[in-house]
């Protein structure tokens, strides 16, 4: 009876989680902009609250970026919506993502394309996001523990780059490792004065476009800021 009495609590705890992403994406992404159908799902499904530390779980469902540890944070749902918007994904893409964090932009990410390599400079976020990962049973991800800006030569090419964390500029190396009509989408600029930038490799040149501000904490590597 007991055991019974639990996972009713569970199912009913489930409930209200889907609940609250439903309106999360509701106000917080789809009002804000985003309009892929298949974004907006995949985000109502994504269990953010596990990947949040417990003592900001209760504010994984609202508007804002949240702290993960190691001076690091999780982005505003909106970002994580509209920059993977701004990669036009169609589901088979091999996707390179810098910046595992918590491994939530992952994890949606897995749902929209074929597969996502991620790459994480600190290790102790790398192999929680690895465990999350695991626990969700999700297969299609690959997460590693390097400097990003080198990029992920031994996997290269890829469809689709896209870096959540700030840069000075582009890292060349992510430029050289962007299949023929790839896109790779980057925040650049210094912390308080970020631009969202669309590169989109067109034969042997890149054309750029500027997709609004952005607010992520410094990329630091060989080809980011310096530590
Ligand atoms: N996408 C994440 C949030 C990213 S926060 C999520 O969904 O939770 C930015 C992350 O970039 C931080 O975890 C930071 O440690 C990482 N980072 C910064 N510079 C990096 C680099 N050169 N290579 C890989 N990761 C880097």
């Amino acid at each position: 009876m007991a055991a019974l009495r639990r996972s009713d609590d569970q199912a009913a705890q489930e409930r209200e989680f889907a609940h609250l992403r439903a309106l999360m994406v509701d106000r917080h992404v789809a009002a804000r902009g985003v309009k892929d159908p298949r974004i907006l799902q995949a985000m109502r499904e994504v269990p953010r609250h596990l990947f949040v530390p417990s003592v900001v779980a209760a504010k994984a469902y609202g508007p804002g970026a949240l702290p993960i540890g190691s001076k690091q944070t999780i982005s505003q749902p909106f970002i994580v919506g509209h920059m993977i918007e701004l990669l036009e994904l169609t589901g088979s893409e091999k996707v390179l993502e810098i910046g595992t964090g918590t491994g939530y932009q992952a994890v949606v990410l897995s749902k929209l394309c074929g597969k996502v390599f991620s790459i994480e400079r600190l290790n102790d976020l790398a192999l929680r996001a690895v465990e999350i990962v695991r626990a969700l049973n999700i297969h299609n991800i690959t997460i590693k523990v390097f400097d990003g800006t080198y990029g992920w030569s031994d996997q290269a090419l890829f469809d689709r780059i896209i870096v959540a964390a700030a840069a000075p500029e582009v890292p060349e190396p992510l430029l050289q490792q962007l299949k023929r009509t790839g896109k790779l989408v980057i925040p650049i600029g210094t912390e308080g004065s970020q631009r969202l930038a669309r590169v989109t490799r067109v034969g042997t040149s890149w054309q750029v476009e500027d997709c609004g501000t952005a607010e992520f904490v410094p990329l630091v590597g060989r080809f980011g800021w310096k530590e």
